[in-house]
């Protein structure tokens, strides 16, 4: 932690800024009291310091960290268009002094150009850019955004946000496999038959149209924080938690990722809701919502199964799904283990492959395992080892403040894991959009589509 870092936040009046960063940033400084922070407001629209500040206040109230606006310096709003050269010197020149982290909470081609615009000259050495989802629109956008940044700053010092899975949920998922002889050896084709990475949310659309109508739930999540998580959880085990070890690991899983047999067309799906009652609320038709266009097509839940092409995960189907509007909202990873080679004649009922369930925020683990006994020894039944792994994804947007505020770039997303993310899921986007795929309905409230029996869904049963 420095106390000279100054976070400049571009994009400081945004949705981003007053729902996300700023209550995190007040959690975070609410939590450690040696930390301080200079914070410096920008965007093109005028917002006058008594409202940036206010903003600030009110947003540290959201996380009941009032108390923590004495450790925050407040250094001018600065009024200026960040795409151009002149906007970005203001900007950078309003930071003063010290360790300068410059947040880009704005619209990504907004903040594409404003990084072209960024003179590197202008930019003390101990810059951090930080930058958020989605990350360039293709994979050849995504690879000229990286030349750009590359061209300002190593590597380490770019921040490509995924605030989806905190530290700690990372490190929960990473610890119970490698720290226990009882699922090191499984975490394997050779035992598990499949993995599903379900992010299910009740919540419609919620004014965001602007943003998700162009995205749909295919770029939104599976492109940029589900394929993150299959890479934590099908890397190889690395040597270190360290940065390069952790990142290099991820990276080999994601260049060795694509859709299952090649084929986007019997491997995808894609939906959007209809009206219904979710959670009490009752939502109209995706179609129906303000500020959206039907004819772009726009899949509210998307599911999508993919194959990692190395010895230890041949074969095994990866299911990745998100929607929005559902009845069963979850946030989970599923591996299901094959059933045993063979049972013992002489037991009664089923014998299903065992089921390991990381559900995230607050994170929990669940083992379910067959087991007999009770009034007849011979019959086997379905029990469930639980155990609480504490809040991790709840707390997942003050860690990456903090990590980006010390300079740990170990859970931020790699350049080339950006590119490969893209890249992946291409194929999908080509079938989809020359109509390969047929957009299904789905009512809100409900899990999905009945037709799709065969996905992560399923997986909520086991
Ligand atoms: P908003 O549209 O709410 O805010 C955009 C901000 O960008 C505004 O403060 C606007 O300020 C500023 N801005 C736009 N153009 C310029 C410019 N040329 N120069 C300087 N500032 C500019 O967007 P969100 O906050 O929702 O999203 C921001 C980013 O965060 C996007 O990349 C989004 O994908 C990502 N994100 C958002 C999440 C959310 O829940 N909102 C969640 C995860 C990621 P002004 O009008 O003053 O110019």
């Amino acid at each position: 932690m420095n106390e000279r870092t100054t976070l400049v936040i571009i994009g400081a009046s945004g949705d981003l800024t007053s729902r996300l960063l700023l209550p995190a940033l007040g959690q975070l400084l609410l939590d450690d009291p040696h930390r301080r922070v200079r914070l410096v407001g920008a965007g093109s629209s005028g917002l006058d310091d008594e409202h940036w500040r206010t903003r600030v206040h009110q947003a540290f109230a959201t996380a009941g960290a009032e108390a923590a606006l004495e450790r925050v310096d407040f250094g001018d709003y600065v009024t200026a268009d960040a795409t151009t050269a002149e906007g970005m010197r203001q900007i950078v020149g309003a930071a003063g002094s010290g360790r300068l982290v410059l947040y880009f909470a704005v619209p990504p081609a907004v903040a594409a150009s404003a990084c072209a615009a960024i003179e590197s000259s202008d930019l003390p050495d101990d810059t951090v850019l930080a930058l958020e989802k989605p990350f360039g629109t293709d994979e050849g956008s995504a690879e000229h955004l990286n030349a750009v940044l590359h061209e300002l700053l190593p590597e380490e010092s770019v921040f490509r946000v995924d605030h989806f899975l905190g530290r700690s949920t990372v490190l929960n998922v990473i610890g119970v496999r490698t720290a226990n002889r009882l699922f090191e050896p499984v975490w394997s084709a050779s035992d598990v038959e499949s993995v599903a990475i379900r992010f299910d949310e009740s919540l419609g659309l919620e004014g965001r149209a602007g943003y998700y109508d162009h995205a749909g739930a295919m770029v939104d999540m599976i492109q940029s924080h589900l394929l993150q998580v299959l890479a934590i959880v099908a890397m190889e085990p690395p040597a270190s938690l360290d940065e390069a070890d952790l990142r290099d690991a991820t990276s080999a899983v994601l260049r060795a990722t694509r859709v299952r047999d090649g084929d986007p067309v019997a491997n995808s799906h894609r939906a959007r809701y209809t009206a219904g009652d979710v959670d009490g609320r009752t939502l109209p038709s995706y179609v129906d919502e303000e500020g959206v266009d039907p004819a772009r097509q726009t899949e509210t839940l998307a599911e999508i199964t993919f194959e990692v092409q190395t010895a230890r995960w041949a074969g095994v189907p990866f299911t990745l799904r998100s929607g929005k509007a559902l009845g069963d909202a979850a946030m989970e990873v599923v591996l299901r283990l094959r059933p045993v080679r063979h049972l013992p004649g002489g037991f009664t009922g089923e014998a299903p492959g065992s089921v390991l369930r990381f559900s995230l925020g607050p994170d929990r683990l669940s083992i379910g395992i067959n087991v007999n006994g009770g009034d007849d020894p011979f019959a086997l039944h379905r029990a469930t080892l639980d155990a609480d792994l504490g809040l991790g994804t709840q707390r997942a947007y003050a860690e990456v403040i903090a990590s980006i505020l010390d300079h740990e770039p170990a859970l931020s997303v790699r350049g080339d894991a950006a590119e490969q993310c893209w890249r992946i899921v291409e194929p999908v986007r080509q079938a989809w959009a020359a109509g390969k795929v047929p957009l299904d309905e789905y009512a809100v409230g409900s899990s999905g589509p009945s037709s799709w029996r065969d996905g992560a869904s399923t997986e909520k049963t086991a």
